[in-house]
């Protein structure tokens, strides 16, 4: 008999699926709320198989045009949302992690911006991380050449299954979501170790899942930065 094939990984580096896609993580660094890097330098963009895929589709689009991805962040520890939180105690913008949390930490979202040809970001309604009106997905600012840099992203990720949420332009969380479930310990050397009694990697725990009657509500979706 065959040998099994061997399962997935949970998450994957988006550059190992398409090494076209640029990755800046802005929590690397200081350009972000809390003003000093919350990831070591080091940090890979990880996000689970599925949506690194999905990501690959987006960026095939974009490329097409002479465009591509910049990755500002994906999975993101528990930890590091952890103190996000203790920054900006907003549920419009930081999700709860007494709830649901952060869609970053299921692996299932990314914040994205959008590059040309010589790698250069494109003009955007805002930059990352900012909370202000300007941020809102739907851009009602004059700028035609903004407008039309958010509806060639948004369009791209449209296409390859992902949605947006109200307050972010940046923001943008794979279709298939609910799929999945919070990824609690998922070893990174520098932010946290799995628990030393466990010998194997953690998996997801799907029980986790909020089942309420009639799903999630867009509330959630709105506000799991
Ligand atoms: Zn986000």
């Amino acid at each position: 008999m065959a040998p099994a094939p061997a399962a997935e990984p949970e998450l994957v580096d988006i550059r190992s699926v398409d090494p076209t896609i640029v990755v800046e993580l802005r929590y690397a660094g200081k350009r972000n709320l809390a003003r000093r890097p919350l990831y070591p330098p080091n940090m890979p963009a990880l996000v689970r198989p599925a949506i690194a895929r999905q990501l690959a589709e987006a960026q095939s689009i974009l490329r097409r045009r002479g465009l591509g991805l910049k990755i500002w962040d994906a999975y993101r520890p528990k930890s590091t949302h952890d103190q996000l939180w203790e920054f900006s105690p907003n549920n419009d913008y930081v999700a709860d992690p007494t709830g649901m949390g952060s869609l970053h930490t299921w692996g299932v979202a990314v914040d994205a911006t959008l590059i040309d040809s010589r790698r250069r970001e494109v003009r955007m309604p805002t930059d990352f991380d900012d909370f202000s009106l300007a941020a809102m997905l739907y851009y009602i600012g004059p700028s035609e050449d903004i407008r039309r840099n958010l509806r060639t992203l948004q369009h791209a990720m449209g296409r390859a299954r992902f949605n947006g949420v109200r307050t972010e332009w940046w923001h943008f969380v794979s279709k298939d979501w609910q799929s999945y479930g919070p990824i609690t310990t998922y070893p990174i050397a520098g932010i946290e170790r799995p628990p030393p009694s466990q010998g194997q990697p953690p998996r997801t725990q799907p029980s986790l899942l909020p089942r309420s009657p009639g799903g999630i509500s867009s509330r959630h979706l709105s506000t799991s930065r």
